[in-house]
C-alpha cells in the first residue's frame, strides 16, 4: 500500500509544518499503541504499511510493577521500555515525541502543539488515561500521581529524597488514597520498606484510606479479607468509610464514618482512586460517552454507523469504552484489555487497507471485539502475593513476585526482539 493512500498527500499549511501522511497514524505508545504495532507486523499484508506513532513520552514504565519502581524494588533501567528506540528499530515506522492537541477527523489529520500536522489513511486513538484526584479534594495538586512515565519518575525521587533524610526521628507518615487494586499493591510494597528497603532509606509508616467499608470492592469477599489480612500483619494502618476530602503539604483532611473531619500528618500522600479521560480527548471532535470516554463501536470504530461515514478512525486501549446495542460494555481497562483491542484493531485495519480507497463497493464488515469479563490478577501486597481469578485464591507469594517479572521481561522483548 503506498502512503498517505487516501490521506490526502503531505499535510500542513501556511502555518504548521508539513509531515508526510502515514498509512495508520497511531495516537499513544502505550500498551495499545505499540501492540498494534506489533500486530500489524505480524501479518504479511501489514509489514507494508508506513506506521507513525505519536506520544509525548519516548520511554514508557512498566506500570502494572509500578508500586516496585517507586520503592526501589525495581530499577528504572530494568522495568521501563524505550519504546521510541523500538519502534524506530522498525524501518517502515516512525515514533514522533509531541503533544497533540487536536484532530480533524474528516481530514484525518492530527495537531500537535508545536505546529506540526499529521495525517494517516487511518487513525488509531490510543491515548490512555490519567490518575487524577477529583476536583472535590481541596488541594488536590498536593497528591502525588505515578501512572504516566514523567509522574512515576517524580514520584519514586521525592520517595527517595524524603525516605533517605534524616528527618526529626519519627518515621515519615505515607498516605495512600484508594483501596482498590492499585492502592493495596502500593500500601503493601511501602509497608514492605520495613523489612526490605534500599539503603540508606528509613521505614515509613503506612496510611491507606479507603472510601468503602471493604478493600478491593470488585473482588470476591473472601479475596478483600485475605489482603486485609496480610496488609494489617505488614503493619499498614486501614482507615475504611473514609475520604480525603482536603490536603495540604504535610497533611490530608479525612473525613470519617459519621461525617467528622480531621488533619492527618502525610509526609507524601498518593491517589490511587481511580483514573479519568486524558484532557486531550476533550479535543478529538470524536463522539464520548457521559464520563468523557470515547464512545466506539464493538468494532473499535468511532465512526461506526453508516452515518457520518468514517470507517478509519479508530480508538483502543484505556481511551476507549465500547458502546453495544445492550449498552457500555464492562471490559477491563487493563493492560491485557489493550493488547487484545490490538488484535482486532489490526485485524480491522488490514480488512479495510485491502479494500480500494474510498470504498466503492461500500465499507466491508469487521470484526467485533470480544468481550471478557474478567481475566488473571496478581496481587503484590509488599511480602505477600495472591494470584485470583473471579473466586478463586492462590496464595503464592514468590512464584507470584517471579512471575509478574517474567511478564515483564516477556513484554519487552516482544517489542525489541
Ligand atoms: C497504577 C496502575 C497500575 C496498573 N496495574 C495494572 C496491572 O497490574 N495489570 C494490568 O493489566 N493493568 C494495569 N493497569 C492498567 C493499565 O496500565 C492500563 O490499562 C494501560 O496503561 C492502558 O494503556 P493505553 O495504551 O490505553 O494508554 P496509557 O497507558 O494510558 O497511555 C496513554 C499514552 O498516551 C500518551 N498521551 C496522552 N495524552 C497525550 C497527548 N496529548 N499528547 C501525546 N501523548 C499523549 C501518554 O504519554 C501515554 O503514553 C494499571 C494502571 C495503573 C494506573
Amino acid at each position: 500500500m503506498s502512503s498517505g493512500a487516501d490521506a490526502g498527500g503531505p499535510a500542513g499549511d501556511a502555518n504548521g509544518a508539513s509531515e508526510a501522511a502515514a498509512d495508520v497514524l497511531i495516537l499513544g505508545a502505550s500498551f495499545t499503541g505499540i501492540e498494534l504495532l506489533y500486530q500489524l507486523r505480524r501479518r504479511p499484508e501489514g509489514r507494508a504499511l508506513q506506521v507513525t506513532i505519536v506520544d509525548r513520552h519516548r520511554r514508557h514504565g512498566y506500570l502494572p510493577l509500578v508500586h516496585e519502581r517507586l520503592c526501589g524494588r525495581l530499577g528504572p533501567g530494568e522495568s521501563e521500555l524505550d519504546t521510541a528506540a523500538a519502534i524506530d528499530r522498525d524501518a517502515d515506522a516512525r515514533f514522533i515525541e509531541g503533544e497533540i492537541v487536536g484532530l480533524d477527523p474528516e481530514a484525518k489529520e492530527v495537531s500537535l502543539a508545536d505546529g506540526r500536522r499529521l495525517r494517516g489513511r487511518f487513525v488509531v486513538v490510543a491515548l490512555g488515561s490519567i490518575l487524577e484526584p477529583p476536583a472535590a479534594i481541596a488541594g488536590r495538586e498536593a497528591l502525588a500521581i505515578y501512572k504516566l512515565a514523567d509522574e512515576q519518575r517524580a514520584a519514586a525521587g521525592e520517595l527517595d529524597a524524603l525516605l533517605r533524610g534524616d528527618g526529626d526521628g519519627d518515621a515519615p507518615v505515607l498516605t495512600v488514597i484508594g483501596g482498590g487494586i492499585s492502592g493495596v499493591e502500593l500500601a503493601g510494597e511501602l509497608a514492605h520498606l520495613a523489612k526490605t528497603r534500599p539503603e540508606g532509606w528509613r521505614a515509613p509508616r503506612v496510611v491507606l484510606v479507603h472510601g468503602g467499608e471493604r478493600l478491593l470492592p470488585t473482588f470476591a469477599a473472601r479475596v478483600a479479607a485475605r489482603t486485609r489480612r496480610y496488609l494489617e500483619a505488614q503493619g499498614v494502618e486501614l482507615r475504611l468509610g473514609a475520604r480525603v476530602v482536603a490536603a495540604e503539604e504535610g497533611r490530608v483532611r479525612v473525613r470519617g464514618r459519621d461525617g467528622e473531619e480531621v488533619w492527618l500528618r502525610s509526609d507524601r500522600s498518593y491517589w490511587s482512586g481511580g483514573i479519568r479521560p486524558a484532557p486531550v480527548l476533550d479535543a478529538l471532535g470524536l463522539p464520548r460517552t457521559a464520563a468523557g470516554w470515547l464512545e466506539v463501536g464493538p468494532t473499535l470504530q468511532c465512526f461506526p454507523t453508516a452515518r457520518p461515514s468514517l470507517p478509519d478512525i479508530f480508538a483502543g486501549g484505556d481511551a476507549a469504552r465500547i458502546v453495544g446495542a445492550d449498552g457500555e460494555w464492562p471490559t477491563m481497562q487493563r493492560a491485557i484489555e489493550c493488547l487484545w483491542q490490538a488484535d482486532v484493531l489490526a485485524r480491522n485495519i488490514l480488512a479495510l487497507a485491502a479494500e480500494p480507497a474510498g470504498y466503492p463497493s461500500g465499507v466491508p464488515p469487521l470484526e467485533p471485539h470480544r468481550l471478557r469479563r474478567d481475566f488473571f490478577h496478581g496481587i503484590s501486597l509488599g511480602g505477600r502475593s495472591l494470584v485470583v481469578y473471579g473466586p478463586l485464591m492462590l496464595d503464592v507469594a514468590g512464584l507470584n513476585t517471579w512471575f509478574r517479572r517474567f511478564l515483564m521481561r516477556s513484554y519487552f522483548r516482544r517489542y525489541t526482539g
